[in-house]
């Protein structure tokens, strides 16, 4: 069984005795009983197969840890209750009071913030990069933690990834890689095969798919950095609701659907909005004009369903507001991975730490499952009254 689609669905649930059914069953617990008083002694929670609080695991978040991890390709997977605390994790569980990580530019915007604050006060330095421009990382002795994004959030450039990794690897042997796989959903491209250590990945987004679950997962192949993420993990105390696996083991097998079928609608939508002349620049790397579309199509023949629509220079916050307030099918709000489209505005000035990047009004659309017609005669409707005249 190597085709994603079909693990996702085909899966070692053992049912009880005489009963069988499509879907795991939903198991809760606090408490786990023990036979004895050895039993109780002798249990191990790293040990997948055992079960010994319900903040280690119950049969249903093993079940969804297992699949996690064959979706990323890796040996290990642990939940969480949000994709920002599995960036959290990875960060407590690796870094120490003087180390260094460096961070994508265009990272998620949050994991720049736990970085300035949280890892700041805690002695752990940390620098930004650009990811487009390989040869430029700062490899110093002092970085034992590298991220990466592919695509980048909300501006979507896809790093050449292998020239990345090799870059790490050759000059700063001592650090490990991570990747925020959420874009990629597991299905883009293979990370582990890459050369990462560990991925992360926002479970809210497309495996959850419905736009109503918070989750996030940690994966990863190499048995003690599994410890080191498994032991943090449990000092820390973040496990996850059972009803939130259910929704997500629920929903796992039509991932692969729905990746594709949003992949589809975003390429029409920014193809046509690439025609439009109150358009400044589309970002999406599948598109031949996009600066990352070589690096993207030597990993990927798909992409997830966001657009990034920059507005010619000098547009106003009233004018963009105006046209995202005069949709009618897409919603305004954060996330995505769900049924309904999105947009949000950005304003670029304000996400990026290095020199000389992009500036000025870009809108992200989020595309979901409706059709695609639909969704560019929204944007065409409310951008006809809005920007007239250009
Ligand atoms: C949404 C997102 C996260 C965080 O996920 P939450 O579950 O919303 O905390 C992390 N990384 C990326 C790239 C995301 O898009």
């Amino acid at each position: 069984m190597k085709d994603k689609s079909t693990q996702l669905i085909h899966h070692g649930y053992q049912a009880p005795a005489g009963f069988a059914a499509p879907a795991p069953a939903v198991h809760k617990a606090s408490t786990v009983f023990f036979s004895n008083c050895r039993e109780l002694r002798e249990r191990d929670w790293l040990d997948k197969q055992a079960y010994t609080y319900g903040l280690h695991g119950t049969p249903t978040s093993f079940e969804l840890e297992a699949r996690i991890a064959a979706l990323e390709g890796a040996k290990h997977a642990l939940l969480l209750p949000s994709g920002l605390a599995a960036i959290a994790l990875v960060n407590q569980a690796l870094l120490r009071q003087g180390d260094r990580v460096l961070l994508p530019d265009n990272v998620y915007g949050p994991s720049r913030a736990m970085a300035r604050h949280e890892l700041q006060a805690w002695g752990i330095g940390h620098a930004f990069y650009d990811p487009m421009a390989p040869e430029q990382l700062a490899l110093t002795p002092d970085v034992t933690l590298v991220w990466l994004e592919a695509a980048g959030s909300v501006t979507l450039e896809f790093p050449d990834l292998p020239a990345l990794i090799q870059g790490i690897r050759a000059h700063a042997p001592q650090a490990l890689i991570a990747l925020d796989n959420t874009w990629g959903a597991g299905l883009a491209f293979d990370a582990f095969a890459l050369g990462v250590d560990v991925t992360i990945h926002a479970l809210t987004k497309y495996p959850s798919g419905g736009g109503d679950v918070l989750m996030g997962s940690v994966a990863c192949r190499d048995a003690k950095v599994y410890e080191r993420l498994a032991l943090c993990h449990s000092r820390l105390g973040v496990g996850v609701g059972m009803n939130d696996c259910e929704l997500v083991l629920r929903n796992l097998p039509s991932l692969p659907l729905r990746y594709a079928a949003q992949d589809q609608a975003a390429r029409r939508i920014a193809q046509w909005a690439q025609a439009q002349p109150w358009v400044r620049e589309v970002l999406h790397p599948a598109l031949p004009s996009s600066p990352s579309h070589a690096a993207w199509s030597a990993l990927c023949t798909q992409a997830a369903g966001l657009v990034g629509i920059r507005l010619p220079e000098g547009t106003t916050r009233e004018t963009v507001e105006a046209w995202i307030d005069g949709l009618q099918l897409f919603h305004i709000g954060w996330s995505w991975g769900g049924p309904i489209s999105l947009a949000v505005p950005y304003h670029l000035e304000t996400l990026r730490s290095l020199p000389n990047s992009p500036k000025g009004w870009m809108v992200r659309l989020a595309i979901g499952l409706e059709s695609a017609d639909d969704l560019i005669d929204d944007l065409a409707r409310s951008a006809a009254s809005v920007f007239a005249g250009r």
